[in-house]
């Protein structure tokens, strides 16, 4: 049978390559979000195209890795390491992450420290036409092409202007700030222009919607809708799709012999104390010292918990090139360090801070036996470890304490508690009712959750995407 095909388009590709010989390549498939959901989705004939992730100088490289990529329905997009450096370290990473997560713009001596601003703005527009141009070679007509993330802000441009009949669709995946924040974007025109090529755009949240509907209006002063953004009779779809998880596999999961295992092994452990569990990459955006502020007030205020409860803190190591990150890092352990020193007995520790990522099987266990879940990102595009804790919890009905920055909030805040992870009292007080809270609350809470997440998953989301993109297409037929 027919299946129109689907070009995903992300920065990465799915599958990280090791090369083993001149012509030889490694290949390993990463389960992300993105890969899981669109795994789910059978109606559509998928292929990915994005940076393989390894810089490949030599013919001999780019033939073979790309035949190799082409058996996981992969398109590579080479980048060369200046382009890459300026491009994804500088203006994906310096800029356009930050901002779009409240932590403003680079000050002028760091910028320094790698390029100036124009430079990275250069290096991701010819980045953008180099994914283009690969999306080009691979397109076949009535193809979809779906771009992914800030990585890919010009993507949608880029293919419009080759061919203005390519159904595209641009979705993003962090938050998009307030426009009085936007606006402080050197190139917020341009990039706002870029995007609206694109026949649809996606946010986590209604306010992340809303918040680009507002800079396209206050910014370009093009006219905002309940559909979208319109400039001269051209409709730009804006809608909220919350992205969901693969809720089948975690739940699943909990029956597997090594999950098992894990939590056995976890259960003897902790034995008897309550587990507060958080599970970040180590960034700005997660709020971990503020976390670790709150744990010691409550240790400070509640003497009588203090060796009834752990707290078990995954914190994955992220850009650690980068100083204000190797910072981070010194900051959280001067904290942990601190409260551990000061609440530790000769035989337990408040905090067992792990520094390293777990795979899956050990995190599902770790997410199965505890008690309290503490998320308190500052601000987070969706936050799908909320998510993977609820789908993990059928059995022990634990409390979710969920930041109202994170885009999660939005759909978990019913079953969650929800804090101001900068209010280190609001937060100290959360812990405290939720390790007192009487079961008959909790599991009320946790089916809410659970509802939600089990009906919610990663394929619908991109199964509703997808279809909501083609009827767009249809009706701005229609109208013309
Ligand atoms: N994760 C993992 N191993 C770890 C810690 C986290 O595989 O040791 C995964 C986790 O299962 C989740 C993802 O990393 O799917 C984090 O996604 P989230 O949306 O919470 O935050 P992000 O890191 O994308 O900002």
């Amino acid at each position: 049978p027919f299946k129109q095909r689907l070009l995903v388009v992300a920065n990465r590709l799915p599958v990280s390559a090791v090369r083993k010989g001149d012509d030889s390549w490694q290949l390993e498939v990463t389960v992300g979000g993105l890969v899981s959901a669109l795994l789910g989705i059978t109606d559509f004939e998928a292929k990915w195209i994005g940076w393989p992730g390894v810089t490949v100088h030599d013919e001999v490289g780019r033939k073979s890795l790309t035949e190799a990529l082409a058996e996981k329905r992969c398109v590579p997009v080479f980048l060369d390491e200046n382009l890459v450096h300026l491009y994804y370290n500088g203006y994906c990473n310096n800029i356009l992450w930050p901002l779009f997560h409240y932590l403003g713009l680079p000050q002028e001596d760091s910028l320094a420290t790698i390029c100036s601003f124009q430079s990275q703005f250069e290096a991701y527009k010819k980045a953008n036409q180099l994914f283009a141009d690969v999306v080009k070679e691979h397109y076949q007509e009535g193809d979809i092409v779906w771009c992914h993330d800030y990585h890919l802000m010009f993507l949608p441009k880029c293919l419009k202007e080759h061919n203005a009949n390519i159904k595209v669709g641009w979705f993003l995946h962090t938050p998009f700030p307030s426009s009085e924040i936007y606006r402080t974007m050197p190139s917020r025109s341009e990039l706002l222009i870029a995007v609206l090529a694109a026949d649809l755009v996606g946010f986590h949240t209604y306010d992340y919607a809303r918040h680009f509907v507002s800079a396209c209006t206050r910014i370009l002063g093009f006219e905002g809708t309940p559909e979208g953004v319109e400039d001269q009779g051209r409709l730009t779809r804006v809608v909220a799709f919350p992205i969901g998880n693969d809720s089948d596999r975690f739940v699943k999961a909990i029956q597997h012999p090594q999950v098992k295992n894990h939590i056995k092994e976890f259960e003897e452990r902790f034995g008897g104390r309550k587990v507060m569990l958080g599970v970040d990459r180590l960034d700005m955006i997660k709020g971990i010292p503020q976390k670790l502020l709150a744990f010691e007030k409550f240790l400070e205020e509640n003497p009588s918990w203090q060796d009834k409860v752990v707290l078990v803190q995954i914190a994955v190591p992220t850009r650690t090139d980068v100083p204000e990150y190797q910072k981070l890092t010194c900051q959280v352990h001067e904290i942990v360090g601190r409260i551990n020193g000061r609440f530790g007995t000769l035989t337990t520790v408040p905090i067992h801070h792990l520094d390293r990522s777990f795979d899956q099987h050990a995190l599902c266990a770790l997410y199965a036996i505890t008690d309290v879940a503490l998320i308190t990102s500052l601000r987070d595009g969706m936050n799908l470890v909320s998510y993977e804790f609820v789908a993990c919890q059928a059995s022990k009905k634990g409390v979710l304490i969920l930041s109202e920055f994170a885009g999660a909030a939005q759909s978990l805040g019913a079953g969650a508690i929800l804090v101001n992870p900068w209010n280190v009292t609001e937060v100290a007080s959360a812990i405290s009712y939720a390790l007192n809270m009487p079961s008959e609350e909790r599991e009320k809470r946790h089916h809410h959750n659970y509802v939600h997440v089990t009906t919610h998953t990663s394929q619908e989301w991109a199964e509703t995407f997808v279809s909501e993109l083609n009827d767009t297409v249809v009706e701005a037929q229609l109208r013309t």
